[in-house]
C-alpha cells in the first residue's frame, strides 16, 4: 500500500502525533520538532525518545518525516541569522536521527542579493556542519518562488551542488510546483514537468511528495495551500499528476489547511478515491 500521511500537530509533546495518525489510520506522518516560529528547540528526554521510537515501530508507520522550523535561513544577509540558523538546523536534524526520522526537508529560501555560488558557498557549509547521520536524511523542497528552487532545473541544478552523503534527495510540493508555473491541472502541464525532470534527473532523486491543492493560479509564485480538489490543480489534476508512473512508489504527505478535526480526514478521503481509482 502507498505511504500516505499528513502533517501532524505534536501540541505539547512528539508523542501527542501518534494518537491523530492512528485516528487517521495513516501508514506515514511528518512533524515539527517544536514550535517552527521559535529558535528554542527543547532537549527531549531519553525516555521520550525511546518512547517515540517505539511506538513508530509499533504502528508501523514508514517513513518518519520531520520538517525543518520556518526561521532557519541558511543564506540570510544577515550573519547573526546565518550562524543561528545553522545551530537550529544541526539540532533539529540531530534530534530527527535520534528520534529515527528517514527525511528531514527543508526549504532553502532565496537571497536577491546574492549569486547563486554565494548560496550554494553557505548552504554546503551550514549541511557540512552535521556529522555523519544513522537514519536520517535531509531532503531540498521546491519552492514556490525562488532564483534555486522554484523550476526543476534550478531545483536540480541546487540539489547537485550542495548535496552531500546525508544531503541525498528532493521533496516535490504540489502546491509550489503549480504555483511556480508547472500547470500540473492540466495534462500539458504534467507532461511538460515530467518532461523536464527526466532530461535533468532520474525520478528516484525524489522521495517525497507534499500533496497540497493550490488557493493560487498557476505560475502565481504564492504559496497558500488548499484542501485536495478545491483548489486550483482540482481533483482531475491530481488524477493526473498520481498516475505518473516513475512516481508510483513515493510517500505522500499531505500539509492542508486544518480547521476542523474532520479536514484531514475528507482530504485523506479525496486521495484515498483517487488511489483506489488507479490500482483498479
Ligand atoms: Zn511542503
Ligand atoms: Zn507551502
Amino acid at each position: 500500500m502507498r505511504a500516505l500521511g499528513v502533517h501532524t500537530s505534536i501540541k505539547n509533546s512528539i508523542l501527542n502525533a501518534f494518537e491523530e495518525i492512528n485516528n487517521l489510520q495513516c501508514n506515514t506522518f511528518q512533524i515539527f520538532l517544536h514550535s517552527p516560529r521559535v529558535w528554542q528547540i527543547p532537549e527531549f528526554e531519553r525516555e521520550t525518545i525511546d518512547n517515540f521510537r517505539r511506538l513508530r515501530q509499533t504502528n508501523a508507520l514508514n517513513p518518519c518525516i520531520v520538517h525543518a522550523s520556518y526561521l532557519i535561513n541558511l543564506i540570510s544577509s544577515n550573519p547573526k541569522t546565518i550562524n543561528s540558523s545553522r545551530f537550529l538546523l544541526k539540532r533539529e536534524v540531530l534530534m530527527a536521527d535520534a528520534l529515527g526520522a528517514d527525511y528531514y526537508v527543508i526549504h532553502l529560501k532565496d537571497n536577491a542579493s546574492m549569486q547563486k555560488e554565494e548560496i550554494f558557498d553557505k548552504v554546503r557549509i551550514a549541511f557540512k556542519k552535521i556529522e555523519k547521520l544513522e537514519t536520517c536524511r535531509i531532503l531540498i523542497e521546491n519552492t514556490a518562488k525562488s532564483k534555486i528552487t522554484a523550476s526543476i532545473p534550478d531545483l536540480v541544478e541546487t540539489f547537485n551542488n550542495v548535496s552531500t552523503e546525508i544531503v541525498d534527495g528532493i521533496c516535490i510540493d504540489t502546491c509550489h510546483l503549480f504555483a511556480a508555473g508547472y500547470d500540473i491541472s492540466k495534462k500539458e502541464g504534467i507532461l511538460a514537468f515530467k518532461k523536464e525532470f527526466e532530461n535533468l534527473a532520474d525520478f528516484d532523486l525524489i522521495k517525497l511528495i507534499h500533496l497540497n491543492d493550490s488557493k493560487t493560479p498557476a505560475g502565481s509564485g504564492i504559496d497558500r495551500h488548499e484542501h485536495i480538489g478545491k483548489g486550483y490543480i482540482g481533483t482531475k489534476g491530481f488524477e493526473s499528476f498520481l498516475k505518473i508512473k516513475q512516481m508510483s512508489y513515493i510517500p505522500l504527505i499531505l500539509e492542508t489547511p486544518k480547521k476542523s478535526p474532520q479536514d484531514d480526514i475528507k482530504n485523506l478521503n479525496v486521495v484515498r478515491e483517487i488511489l483506489r481509482k488507479l490500482e483498479s
